[in-house]
């Protein structure tokens, strides 16, 4: 399933993109953006109601939460989705681009010592070239993300 999050969405689409799921952002309200990528099967998340009249129901959730962790909870419920741990960290936050595998060498110099000393897995985006790593970033989302699965 993928995703278009509207204005006012930007920590929700971070989190869906933290779970793995394709997920755009958009800043402002681009009228003819959002209508052609809504039309490769995307789901708009949106807290705007005059999207109702233009975008098929099946293609919009309307999201009433106001905190981003209840908002996660909205869709994942909503829209009966099984986050899968194992794409969890996959994807640019940033972007929302597919990360790629680093070999260790490469980030020498390039992260902090300690982590470099510390991680074996090194991710890389693409397109901003930020790096990521496991660690106790990550075991920090897993843990919040399962504090979100559970309390739904
Ligand atoms: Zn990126």
């Amino acid at each position: 399933m993928k995703f278009i999050a509207d204005v006012m969405l930007g920590k929700l689409a971070k989190w869906l993109r933290i779970l793995g799921y394709d997920t755009l952002y958009y800043h402002k309200v681009d009228e003819n953006r959002l209508l052609r990528d809504i039309q490769d099967g995307r789901i708009l998340l949106t807290r705007n109601n005059r999207w109702r009249n233009l975008i098929p129901s099946h293609q919009l959730l309307f999201i009433r939460k106001n905190n981003p962790r209840e908002q996660i909870r909205e869709v994942i419920k909503n829209l009966n989705l099984c986050p899968d741990k194992d794409s969890i960290l996959e994807r640019c936050i940033v972007c929302n681009q597919i990360l790629n595998s680093l070999p260790k060498t490469a980030v020498e110099g390039k992260v902090p010592e300690y982590i470099y000393d510390t991680s074996n897995k090194f991710l890389c985006c693409p397109r901003c070239n930020r790096i990521y790593w496991q660690g106790s970033h990550r075991d920090r989302m897993l843990k919040e993300i399962d504090e979100i699965l559970i309390e739904q």
